[in-house]
């Protein structure tokens, strides 16, 4: 396995690959690696002849008081683990490389970032559309591939990807969880015993919306107001939102019809989770 500081070497790579006719599969992630990224991974080497990761944990999409500093890191730990999963190159550049001096470019995709996180992380979308672009001029992935646990980010990504006509596939996967169905997150990590009892609640909020409309219920609201219910009965837990829309347009809805998604983001403790299950797909462990 290869590792790739630079974006020159990078860029350089990606277009010897090319010109040999490989394909690339590329991986955008902050490490901190677990079986959800590594479950991403597995996916690009089953369609690429050449899986490229990148580790970044990239400081434009945090907020002022966001846990940037924070986030876990730990390079070794994620280098064994991508090698396991035969990744063939890892990306891993620092902020001075991303950002040099002078840096004054963003991209902005406007409408399906507004609601849900857009709402309570005022700029991360940007954040994020701006890494992915960069990235993705870097490592000219042939295809990229994205959790739908972060299902807005991957909305996003694809509306970006195809508002600009970038040359490149988005593919989103499943959400990978823990045994007891918490949504494997880097994030989890900072949760105490107790608190990771309590973010058992958001998984059970999606169960019980999904048995809601298996029975037939259709009305957002009642199945939002049991959800709810649910989260709040859990200690440490403080709603952020609790939301059904449009899978496409990512607007609240106030009756099921079409793809819908229910997302929700919950603060247990001082640790933001989120999760998300669309109306008609398996929700699984
Ligand atoms: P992150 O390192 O958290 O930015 O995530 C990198 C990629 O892994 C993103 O595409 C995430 O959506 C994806 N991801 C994170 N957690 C999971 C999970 N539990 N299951 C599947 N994909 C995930």
């Amino acid at each position: 396995m290869k590792i790739v500081k630079t974006v020159k070497k990078m860029q350089s790579l990606s277009e010897g690959l090319r010109l040999r006719g490989q394909r690339i599969a590329f991986v955008p992630t902050m490490g901190y690696f677990h079986d959800g990224h590594i479950s991403l991974m597995k996916e690009a080497r089953k369609i690429a002849d050449c899986v490229v990761v990148s580790i970044y944990v990239n400081p434009t999409q945090f907020g002022p008081k966001e846990d940037f500093s924070k986030y876990p890191r730990d390079l070794d730990r994620d280098l064994k683990m991508a090698d396991s999963a035969n990744v063939d190159v890892i990306f891993y550049p620092s902020n001075r490389e991303m950002y040099p001096a002078y840096y004054q470019t963003y991209v902005d995709v406007e409408k399906v970032t507004q609601n849900l996180c857009g709402m309570s992380r005022p700029g991360h979308f940007r954040g994020v559309t701006t890494v992915c672009s960069k990235l993705f001029n870097i490592v000219k992935p042939h295809v990229a591939i994205f959790g739908k646990k972060d299902f807005q980010q991957f909305i996003t990504i694809k509306r970006m990807v195809d508002d600009l006509n970038m040359d490149l596939q988005i593919l989103g996967f499943p959400t990978v969880r823990e045994a007891d169905g918490l949504a494997m997150s880097s994030r989890n990590q900072y949760l105490s015993k107790e608190e990771r009892l309590s973010a058992l609640t958001l998984f059970q909020a999606l169960k019980s919306a999904q048995r809601m409309y298996r029975k037939g219920e259709r009305k957002s609201s009642e199945i939002i107001d049991q959800a709810e219910r649910l989260i709040e009965r859990a200690p440490f837990t403080k709603i952020d939102y609790v939301k059904i829309c449009d899978t496409k347009t990512l607007k609240d809805i106030q009756n099921i019809k079409g793809e819908s998604v229910m997302a929700l983001a919950v603060k247990v403790g001082k640790t933001r989770l989120i999760d998300n299950h669309v109306f008609g797909d398996e929700l699984k462990i």
